[in-house]
């Protein structure tokens, strides 16, 4: 059968990949779009969408119990985890599916199949009826990635899990150890700690949640702690015994190694890029360490191949993935985008408390070079914070002492993640202290904090 041509290829059907073949289509460009698993990619159907769905109802759970300080009765409070699980599960798939009618909608080509590359500007797709072959001048690499599996360590759907197993748990963990504490460690940390494990998270670096401003970091590991967790920092886990009801974990801190037994080991240690079995070695695409190297436009190097979002490498987060994809279909259709900028994207961790971030911490902003100005609020200060019985967090900001730049904020708190993207807009219009402080904050509102972290850090704070 001849080879179907298209404009663009896209490889892979996650945040990068489907956004970038429906802005394609926007453009006019032909599109076809290969996945071999499920639309929508880890973000939607494992990673995201079904972990935020899981981390509301923990926190709808947790309201319950403290309904009395609202003046509400709430008695005989439980939870059914197999009916947690399929809502999450199902939330998963409503918005896995609506991809599908996405991609219909602007008249893309879905090829479901594993795709190489046999060729420069060559597809081949290995489907359940044998094998496709696409040509394109452009072809789009948006692979993803997968867990990183740590030698001893590796996950086993039994009593060792990977992100994959704990969204859908064969069992109940009563005890948990979390290796690991990135955002997706963290996340499980939090869930299962809410619905009563005993959770331990075990931390190779000096602080959990290593990339945020190291007093947001502090703070975590207070309220988590305060939420019954263990936390072991500067730690590493040599070896697991596995049985058939419980694992056991040798853990070493301080020069000593400890034995811990728990019932189930969540592994959340990293990821690889999916790079293997593509051809791209024989195509002369530069891999380092799993990850596709890339130049500011998602170029590999090789003409007509790019590569977005998790298989080019950090930060792993799906709205990076996204935003690479319209540029690159956008540089693909003869428009000239912006490359993006990394220090203007926010990572968010939605545990509880949330944790949200974006630019530079107040230590890499002196390594830098700066001369800092630091604004700090704390939600205790805040109307609608205590309003909410969510008197717990803080809201710092670095700024340049000299030119007044917004180098960076970092958040603790309740709705912090929804909150951070006034900062993103701030630095991505390059806001300085003064443009924020002229702005007018809503009253009551989280937000208000935003604006009084800015005016602490030129000794102005109002309410503080
Ligand atoms: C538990 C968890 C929670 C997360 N939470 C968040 C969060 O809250 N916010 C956030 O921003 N990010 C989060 N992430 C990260 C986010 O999921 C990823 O950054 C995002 O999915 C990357 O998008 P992508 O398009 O690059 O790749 P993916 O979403 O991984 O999609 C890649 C697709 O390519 C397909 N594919 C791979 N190889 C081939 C091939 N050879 N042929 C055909 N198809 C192929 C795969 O099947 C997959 O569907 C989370 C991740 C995990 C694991």
């Amino acid at each position: 059968m001849a080879a179907q041509n298209f404009d663009m290829i896209v490889i892979g059907a996650g945040p990068g990949g489907y956004v970038a073949a429906i802005r394609g289509a926007q453009l006019g460009l032909s599109v076809a779009v290969v996945e071999r698993e499920h639309l929508g990619g880890i973000c939607l159907n494992w990673g995201c969408i079904p972990t935020k769905a899981l981390l509301r109802s923990a926190e709808v759970f947790h309201l319950m119990h403290r309904a009395k300080e609202f003046g509400l009765k709430a008695e005989g409070i439980g939870y059914d985890l197999p009916a947690v699980i399929k809502r999450s599960r199902g939330v998963a798939k409503q918005l896995a599916s609506g991809v599908g009618h996405l991609l219909k909608q602007n008249k893309i080509t879905v090829v479901m199949g594993e795709a190489t590359l046999p060729a420069r500007g060559r597809v081949s797709v290995k489907t359940d009826k044998g094998t496709e072959e696409l040509t394109a001048k452009a072809i789009v690499l948006a692979t993803g990635a997968r867990a990183r599996n740590l030698p001893g360590l590796e996950a086993d759907g039994k009593r060792v899990w990977s992100y994959k197993h704990a969204l859908q748990p064969p069992h109940e963990p009563k005890k948990l150890l979390v290796i690991g504490s990135g955002a997706i460690g963290i996340e499980f940390a939090s869930f299962f700690n809410t619905l009563g494990a005993e959770t331990t998270v075990v931390e190779v670096m000096d602080r959990i949640l290593p990339i945020e401003d190291a007093e947001i970091s502090a703070f975590a590991k207070k309220q988590f702690e305060k939420q019954g967790m263990t936390i072991r920092e500067k730690a590493t886990v040599k070896q697991l015994d596995r049985g058939a009801d419980a694992v056991v974990a040798h853990v070493e801190q301080n020069g000593k190694t400890e034995k811990i037994e728990v019932d189930t080991v969540i592994s959340a240690v990293g990821i690889v890029g999916n790079v293997e079995g593509l051809g791209l070695e024989d195509l002369g695409v530069k891999i380092d360490r799993t990850h596709v190297v890339t130049d500011e436009y998602c170029r590999t190097g090789v003409e007509g191949l790019y590569a977005i979002g998790d298989v080019a490498g950090a930060p792993w987060l799906a709205h990076k993935a996204s935003h690479e994809g319209v540029m690159v279909a956008e540089l693909i259709a003869g428009q000239k985008p912006h490359p993006i900028k990394p220090g203007s994207i926010a990572g968010c961790t939605y545990c509880h408390p949330q944790v949200a971030s974006v630019g530079l911490t107040e230590a890499k902003a002196k390594e830098k070079g700066h001369e800092v100005k630091v604004g700090r609020f704390p939600f205790i200060g805040n109307g609608k914070a205590i309003a909410l019985g969510e008197a717990e967090g803080m809201v710092k900001t670095v700024f340049d002492a000299k030119t007044g730049e917004l180098l960076g904020a970092h958040m603790i708190g309740a709705e912090v993640t929804e909150l951070i993207q006034g900062y993103v807009i701030g630095r991505q219009l390059e806001t300085t202290e003064a443009d924020l402080m002229e702005t007018v904050f809503p009253h009551p509102t989280l937000s208000e904090m935003m604006h009084e972290s800015v005016l602490d850090a030129w000794d102005r704070a109002i309410h503080f």
